[in-house]
Parts: structure tokens; sequence; C-alpha cells
């Protein structure tokens, strides 16, 4: 497609499809999992544990970099991967969603978003340009453009203007991107520290139906490298979530990678991979971890319950993670209860396990044909309740 960065698909399985996603840090097996690197580190291990895990891409978020320790600093380091020692692929945000979520006093204008910073009060404007000019010196492969989240919490009542507001942002976001690529267009005030990189687009329009074939039809014609299902996972019921995701990816190009932003649970992977989606990111394993709950394919485990305190059997018997081939449901428990550090490492290492050993399992049904069947099993096993 552009510059080092390309999509194959490989095999597909229904709507299911196992591909390849070229960028220039090296080629990603899809569907993906991204863990999250919030402040350019996952929470809890180092840069080696993602690399033994087998981790290909790590998302990083651009309000956080922006603000500490500031997009110039990274610049100056030669980019975010070479900052935080990562040399396969990144992904950042663009920032919109922790403005909207964290910032105070976010006031959203054509012109950009307004908001104070949740770590010092300073005002700041994050403009479409600007999220485009922070992530080109950040350097991440991919890049997201601003985009006005709609939820039930958000702060617009009327989904369609945000959809429509979307729409511009992304025009102008696609237009400052173009300039950067034409080096007589390139604005010197900018370190561009990954000329590769590629831009997606963001679909909006809430639940509602209509509103996504539109943004679909209005962000397909700017000519993203790919494109991002926004403004789910925010609260609405998951079959809403799937019925969306389902109609949104058929809507998509094809022959282009779809990103399902910000989702979710271990069985929302599945069922949002047969609907066609090839990218995932969240939160869930590794906040999670640290709260002291363990994901399985059985469902979520509290490892402070008490009648764990003398269970000397591994969190999952099936699982081959460094934590359930040496540690105890006791041991962990006593960990956790005791507040070491070492609790939120290891619940983490088993939780990012769990869950990019489920995308593997989940391309290997793909290329078998046995999808479907896959699916089907683990729906028999998993319960979003807590284990009993
Ligand atoms: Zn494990």
């Amino acid at each position: 497609m552009t510059n080092g960065f390309s999509f194959r698909i490989l095999q597909r399985d229904g709507l299911a499809r196992r591909g390849e996603l070229t960028t220039p840090h090296g080629i990603v097996q899809t569907p993906v999992f991204m863990p999250v690197g919030t402040r350019g580190a996952v929470k809890a291990i180092t840069q080696r544990d993602l690399e033994d895990l087998g981790a290909e891409m790590v998302l990083a978020n651009t309000y956080h970099l922006y603000l500490r320790p500031g997009d110039g600093l990274v610049a100056r380091a030669g980019g975010l991967h070479r900052f935080m020692a990562w040399k396969r692929p990144i992904l950042t945000d663009s920032g919109g969603y922790q403005i909207f979520s964290l910032a105070a006093t976010a006031r959203i204008e054509d012109e950009g978003a307004e908001f104070r910073s949740h770590l010092d009060g300073s005002l700041h404007l994050l403009t479409p340009e600007r999220a485009v000019d922070i992530q080109a010196q950040l350097g991440s492969d991919i890049a997201m453009v601003l985009d006005e989240c709609v939820g039930p919490e958000s702060r617009t009542s009327d989904p369609r203007q945000a959809m429509l507001r979307s729409i511009r942002w992304a025009r102008r976001s696609r237009t400052r991107l173009q300039q950067m690529r034409d080096p007589a267009g390139r604005d010197a005030a900018v370190t561009i520290t990954n000329p590769g990189q590629a831009q997606f687009g963001i679909i909006q329009g809430g639940t509602d139906l209509a509103l996504r074939t539109e943004s679909v039809q209005a962000t397909v014609e700017m000519g993203f490298e790919a494109y991002a299902i926004g403004g789910l996972s925010v609260g609405e019921p998951v079959d809403v979530m799937y019925a969306v995701t389902g109609h949104t990816a058929a809507e998509l190009p094809d022959d282009r990678p779809r990103y399902l932003m910000g989702t979710g649970m271990p069985d929302d992977l599945i069922e949002c991979v047969a609907r066609g989606v090839d990218m995932f990111d969240c939160v869930l394993p590794t906040r999670n971890a640290r709260n002291g709950q363990l994901l399985t394919r059985f469902g979520p485990l509290a490892i402070k319950n008490a009648r764990f305190a003398e269970d000397l059997s591994p969190p999952d018997p099936d699982c081959g993670c460094y934590t359930c081939r040496h540690f105890s449901r006791a041991y962990l428990r006593h960990l956790f209860l005791s507040g070491e550090m070492t609790a939120a490492t290891l619940n983490t290492l088993h939780n990012l396990y769990f869950y990019l050993d489920t995308m593997r399992r989940i391309r290997e049904a793909i290329g078998f044909g046995s999808f479907e069947k896959f699916r089907q099993e683990f729906q028999r096993t998993f319960s979003r309740r807590p284990q009993l």
C-alpha cells in the first residue's frame, strides 16, 4: 500500500480472516491482540517479557506521552521504538479518547479539543493536525486520526454531529500526513522519526447503523491505509457491540485490516474475529491482573478468594505460561494479599499469555478451516462470571 505498510490475507474461514500485516518494524500475524503500553511500558512487565510472550505489536497512548515526557524528548531520543527499546511494531492512538475520559474541562470545537492536563491542570489544545505531528515525532508504525468519541458517557449529546466532526477532523488529519510525506511540504518543527508510518481512519456513529454507514463512506473515500471501528465498548450491551461491529466491518474495504478499538473480554475477541475484525487492543488483561483477576478459558479467577488459601494447584493447569508452570494459587494469593509487586508481574504474565495464546489458537483454527468449531468450544467452557 504505502511506504512499507501492507496487508495480505492468507486464509479465510467464514468472515474470519488470517492475515499478515507488514510494517516498518516487521510483520504481524493477524488477527492480533496488542497489549497496552500506556506510557511507553506495559505495566508490571518488561519489554523482554513481552518478547518472550510473543507479543508482536503494542499500543502506546499519545495523550500520556505528549504530556509526559513530551513528544519532543521522544523525537530527540530517536522515536518511541528506541526510547523504550522495543524493536517490534507500535500503534499509537490519537489522544482523543483520554481527553474525553481523563482530562478535565474539555471544550470541543471544530478547531480541536481543549483540555486541562490531569497531571498539572495546564491548558492544551489538541487539533487534528497536532495529533498527526505528535505521532510523527513518536514514530509509531500506525498512527490514528483524532476523532470525537461518542458513548453513553460522552459530553456530546448529538452522535450525528460528533460523527460529522470526526469526518472533518479525519480529512484534516489526512491532509496533514500527506503534506508530511512530501519533502517540500514538510514542517521543519516536526521531526519524523518513522517515515513509513501508516495512518488509520476511525469509523464513528455510536450504535446507529445508518450513521456508521455514513461514516464508513466518507472516511473510506479519504484513502487511509486502513480503518478502525471506534466508539464501542463504552457501556453499550454486548450484543449491540457485536451487531455494530458486524455491520461496520462488512462495509469496510476487504483488502485492509480492520481494527476494533478498546475491546474486550476473551469471548469478544473471538466473536469479533467471526465478524471480520483483524486487530484488537484492551487494558483488560493487564488492568485486571493488577487487581488480582486471572483470566482463564473457563472464566475469571479472583486470586484473593479465601478458598485459594491452601490451593497448591496452578491458576490454570492447561496454561503454558511462566506463572502457571511455576506457581500455585496459594502463593499468588499470598503475594497479592501482601501487596508484593511481583503479584502484578506474575498475574500480568499469565493474562497476556492467555490473550496472546487465544489469538494464536484463533489464527490456527482459521488456517485449518475449523474456526467455527473453536468458537463453539470456547463458548461452551468460557464464562464471564468468576469461576466458583
Ligand atoms: Zn498461565
